[in-house]
């Protein structure tokens, strides 16, 4: 079993007029396994804890850590927390032109896996991964993410997934933007994922609809750049009813 722990995490985002504080104390474990929802208000930091994980380069960890079985995710390159067995999709994909989904998807395996899969398999592996999510055989040979629609972009982060085989993956609104039957597809292959590997899931999410199709096992609130509460399912059904405002205003008032 696989442990990822994140600490007291502070980070903040880098932009022209200088640092802006985003994180305030971030605290989670997630075991591989586990299934988690962070849910919060817009603009509370979910989308920043996902790129303080995943090392990009405009937001900057001013203190706290993030542990990967004990090993310091912080220190390691963007390509050393794939290998680790880190999976980061972004609320934003982004577009790399010239470069086919083919290449792209064969080269990121070759880097998390350390070597290049065996072609035979590999053809085999990504046609039947892009039949049960419902891509286009076309797509093999479009640019990444060029022109793809949102729920484009969100079934081939879980393509990703799916062929990089993570043991923690950070699934950051990918329910935003897919139709019912979209997000119908994308949550079976996630099932599917999840019940073939022992996978850690960080589901961050808005809305509670993804929630009825990816079960969690636990449900986070985050506002004000931390999580601040905890629970079960039952705390998704909760916030359905009542919404954040109880989170919201209490971080007013401090
Ligand atoms: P969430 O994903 O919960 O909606 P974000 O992490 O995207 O929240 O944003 C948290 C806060 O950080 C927001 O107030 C947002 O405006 C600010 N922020 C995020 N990225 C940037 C950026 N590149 N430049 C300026 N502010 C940013
Ligand atoms: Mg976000
Ligand atoms: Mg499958």
């Amino acid at each position: 079993m696989a442990t990822l722990e994140i600490k007291d995490l502070h980070a903040d985002v880098v932009t022209d007029e200088g640092n802006k504080p985003i994180l305030t104390g971030v605290n989670l474990t997630i075991r591989s396994g586990e299934t988690h929802a962070i849910m919060g208000p817009n603009g509370s930091g979910k989308s920043t804890l996902s790129y303080a994980i995943a090392g990009h380069p405009k937001y900057e960890v001013t203190s706290g850590e993030v542990l990967l079985d004990g090993e310091n995710v912080l220190e390691m390159s963007v390509d050393e927390r794939a290998r680790a067995g880190l999976f980061l999709a972004m609320q934003y994909p982004v577009e790399v032109p010239g470069v086919s989904m083919s290449n792209f998807l064969r080269s990121a395996a070759t880097a998390v896996r350390g070597e290049a899969p065996k072609l035979r398999h590999w053809v085999k592996e990504v046609k039947d991964e892009m039949a049960q999510l419902e891509i286009s055989s076309e797509f093999a040979e479009r640019s990444v993410n060029e022109g793809f629609s949102g729920g484009e972009k969100k079934r081939h982060e879980i393509l990703q997934m799916a062929l990089l085989k993570p043991k923690f993956a950070v699934l950051d609104e990918t329910d935003s933007g897919l139709d019912v039957d979209a997000l119908r597809v994308v949550s079976e292959a996630v099932n599917e994922y999840k019940s073939g590997n022992e996978v850690g899931v960080m589901l961050i999410t808005h809305y509670t609809r993804i929630l009825k199709h990816i079960e969690p096992d636990f449900v986070h609130v985050f506002a004000g750049g931390k999580v601040v509460e905890s629970g079960g399912k039952e705390l998704a059904d909760e916030l359905e009813a009542n919404g954040y405002v109880k989170y919201t205003t209490a971080e007013a008032a401090v």
